[in-house]
C-alpha cells in the first residue's frame, strides 16, 4: 500500500517539475489509460493562467455541497492584464464547453485540456492557434465536482476507460443534466450565474452515451433546430453541418441525432430527431435563444479515440465561430430584441415525432444476433463487434409540437407564491416588477385544472405534477405586491417554459405547486349524505346525478360519488387544483 503511494506521489511530481509535462493530463501521460483527480483540475487551471497569464484566466464559480471549487478557464487572446474582465467587455462571442456533468462521463475534461495546451503551445493547427483572436472560450473541465470525486473502477460498466472515473449525479445525488429549469442544486446556481455572466452563444455539453454497440465514434445534437427564431435554428443548423463535415474530413464517423433505437436492442427500428425539454444543457440554451450542443462519444470506443472526437468536434466549433461568430454575436442581439415579436404567437412545449417522413440511412453498425434468453426470459442481443455491417434503417425526421400555447404577455405570481418562484427567477437572470398601480379586481386569465395527477415515483427530489385543462378569463383581485413578469425580454421562451403549466419542465409540472392540489379540509361522510339528500329534492341535479350513475367507475365508487354533492356545496375548496399564477394576454394597463 505505502509502496503504491510512493509511486504515485512520485508520478505526480513528475508531472509537476518536469517542464514539458507541466501541462499534460494524467490521461495524455499514460496514453490515455487513466484520468486525474480533481487535484489536476486545480493545479492545470492554475499552472495554465501561470505559463500564459495573457490568455488563461482560472476564475471559481461556486462551491460544491462537499466544498469543492468550482473551476472553470477563462481562454481568450489579450494583450492586457485581468483576461478575464477584458474578454468580457470586448463582447467577443464565447464558446462555452463544460465537461463531466455526468463525472464518469469525463472525455470533455481531458479534451479540453489537450485542445487548450495544443492552442497555447503553437502546437494545433495554426487556424486554430488564431481562433483565439475572434473567440474566447469559456472552460469547465468539470462540472460535477464532487461526483468525480467518487472515483471507482466501476462506476461505468458500459463503457470502455478510463482506468477509473466519478460518478453520474452530485454529492447529493442529483442529475445535474435534469437541473437546469428547477435549480435545485448548489452546482446548478452558480453554472447558471456563470451562463448569465458570459452569454455564451454557443454551449457545448460533453458527454458520453450509453447504448448499442455500432462503428460510429461521436454524436452532436443541437437546440434548438425545431422552433424558437428562425435565424437562430438556422444558426444552430449551420454550425451542426459544419462540424459534422470538419468532423468526417478528419475520418470520424459522426451521427447528428441521439442514437438510441426506437425500440431498445431493435436495430431495424431506426432513429428519430427530436426536441430536448429544457431541463437538458442544450434544451435550456435553446429556449434562452442560444445554441446549445450535446456531444456524446460513442460510450464501446476505448478512451484515447473519445478523448480525441471530443477534442475534435470543440476544435471544429471554435473554427466555424472564429469565422462567424463575431457577425452572429450582433445578429444574436438583435434576435434577442426580436424575441417580443413572437409574443401572441403559438409556441410548442412540447414536442413529438410525425412518424410520417423518414429517410433510409446507412448506419455503421456491427452484424448482430438476437435469441431467447435463458436469463432474462425474452430475447437478447448479442452484437459482433468483429464483423462491421450497414445497417439500412429508418431514421423519422418529422418534428411537430405536442402541446402549443400562445405566449402572452406575461404572467402574474400572487404574494402567496412568491417565495417559492422568486428565487428562481433570480437564479435564471429573468427580470420581474411589482405591481403597484395596476392593483384591484382586473380580468386575467386563470388555469383551473380539470383534472391532475401526481407522479407515483420521486423524481430528482419531486413529486411531478401533470394537469390536464385550460386558461379561461376570469376576474380575480391584483393586489400591490404582486409580480409582473412581462415576455417582452430577451429571456421569453424561458419564461413561457417555467409557466405554463401544460410544460414538461414549468414549475408546476416539476411539483412546485403540489400543496395547492392537495385537498385539506373535509365533509363528514354522514353529513355528505344528508346534504346530497336535500340537493335530489332539485330535478336537475338529481338528473345529473343519475346520468353519471351510467358510468361504472362512477357508479362504484363511494368516494366519487359523495364528491359530486361535495363539489356542488359551498364548503367545497374553489381553490383546489388552482393554479397560483395568472396569465395576461393584453398590456398590463
Ligand atoms: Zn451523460
Amino acid at each position: 500500500m505505502k509502496k503504491y503511494l510512493y509511486l504515485v506521489l512520485g508520478f505526480q511530481a513528475c508531472v509537476v517539475f518536469g517542464s514539458t509535462k507541466a501541462l499534460k493530463t494524467t490521461a495524455e501521460l499514460t496514453h490515455w489509460k487513466q484520468t486525474g483527480r480533481y487535484v489536476e483540475v486545480e493545479r492545470l487551471c492554475k499552472a495554465f493562467t501561470k505559463k500564459f497569464p495573457q490568455n488563461v484566466d482560472c476564475i471559481s464559480f461556486g462551491k460544491t455541497p462537499e466544498g469543492r471549487q468550482m473551476r472553470a478557464l477563462v481562454v481568450a487572446d489579450s494583450k492586457k492584464g485581468l483576461l478575464s474582465f477584458y474578454a468580457k467587455k470586448k463582447k467577443r462571442p464565447v464558446v462555452f464547453v463544460q465537461g463531466g456533468i455526468h463525472a464518469g462521463e469525463i472525455d470533455g475534461k481531458d479534451a479540453g485540456f489537450w485542445l487548450i495546451r495544443e492552442i497555447l503551445e503553437n502546437e494545433a493547427n495554426p487556424k486554430t492557434v488564431k481562433a483565439l483572436k475572434e473567440v474566447t472560450l469559456v472552460f469547465v473541465p468539470v462540472f460535477n465536482v464532487d461526483g468525480h470525486e467518487r472515483f471507482g473502477k466501476h462506476n461505468r460498466p458500459n463503457q470502455v476507460g478510463p482506468e477509473e472515473m466519478g460518478w453520474r449525479t452530485t454529492a447529493q445525488n442529483y442529475n445535474l443534466n435534469r437541473d437546469y429549469m428547477k435549480v435545485d442544486s448548489p452546482e446548478m446556481k452558480a453554472m447558471i450565474q456563470l451562463l448569465n455572466q458570459w452569454d455564451p452563444l454557443i454551449a457545448l455539453d460533453l458527454h458520453v452515451t450509453d447504448g448499442a454497440k455500432f462503428q460510429h465514434d461521436v454524436s452532436i445534437i443541437m437546440e434548438p433546430l425545431f422552433y424558437g427564431l428562425k435565424e437562430t435554428r438556422e444558426m444552430a443548423l449551420e454550425i451542426k453541418e459544419m462540424v459534422l463535415n470538419g468532423l468526417k474530413t478528419e475520418g470520424h464517423l459522426p451521427l447528428g441525432f441521439y442514437p438510441s433505437f426506437l425500440k431498445e436492442d431493435e436495430p431495424s427500428s431506426g432513429f428519430d430527431l427530436g426536441v430536448a425539454p429544457p431541463r437538458y444543457s442544450q434544451g435550456y440554451l435553446g429556449v434562452r435563444n442560444r445554441v446549445g450542443m450535446l456531444v456524446e462519444t460513442h460510450s464501446w470506443k476505448d478512451y484515447a479515440t473519445r478523448v480525441k472526437a471530443a477534442r475534435n468536434v470543440v476544435e471544429n466549433t471554435l473554427l466555424i465561430i472564429a469565422e462567424k461568430g463575431k457577425q452572429w454575436r450582433k445578429q444574436i442581439e438583435i434576435l434577442d430584441g426580436q424575441v417580443s415579436s413572437q409574443v401572441g404567437q403559438e409556441m410548442g412545449l412540447a414536442f413529438k415525432n410525425s412518424e410520417k417522413k423518414k429517410e433510409e440511412i446507412s448506419f455503421l453498425g456491427y452484424h448482430y444476433q438476437i435469441e431467447d434468453s435463458a436469463v432474462s426470459g425474452t430475447t437478447k442481443i448479442t452484437y459482433f463487434s468483429n464483423q462491421p455491417e450497414v445497417w439500412k434503417v429508418p431514421l423519422y425526421t418529422e418534428v411537430i409540437p405536442e402541446i402549443s400555447e400562445r405566449i402572452p404577455e406575461g404572467y402574474i405570481v400572487p404574494k402567496s407564491f412568491q417565495s417559492i418562484v422568486i428565487p428562481k427567477l433570480q437564479a435564471h437572470g429573468i427580470q420581474f416588477r411589482e405591481i403597484e398601480d395596476q392593483v384591484g379586481i382586473k380580468e386575467v386569465e386563470i388555469f383551473r385544472a380539470d383534472s391532475f395527477k401526481f407522479a407515483e415515483k420521486s423524481f430528482e427530489g419531486h413529486q411531478g405534477l401533470k394537469v390536464t385543462g385550460e386558461w379561461k378569463k376570469e376576474k380575480v383581485t391584483i393586489n400591490p405586491g404582486d409580480l409582473f413578469v412581462s415576455t417582452r425580454q430577451p429571456k421569453a421562451f424561458l419564461i413561457f417554459h417555467l409557466f405554463e403549466p401544460k410544460g414538461p419542465d414549468s414549475l408546476l409540472a416539476w411539483g412546485f405547486f403540489n400543496s395547492r392540489f392537495e385537498q385539506k379540509e373535509y365533509m363528514e361522510n354522514y353529513v355528505t349524505e344528508s346534504v346530497a339528500k336535500e340537493m335530489l329534492t332539485n330535478p336537475e341535479i338529481k338528473k345529473v346525478f343519475e346520468e353519471k350513475l351510467k358510468q361504472s367507475e362512477f357508479e362504484e365508487s363511494p368516494e366519487k360519488r359523495l364528491e359530486f354533492f361535495y363539489r356542488l356545496h359551498p364548503s367545497w375548496d374553489q381553490t383546489l387544483g388552482l393554479y397560483p399564477v395568472y396569465r395576461v394576454q393584453e398590456k398590463l394597463k
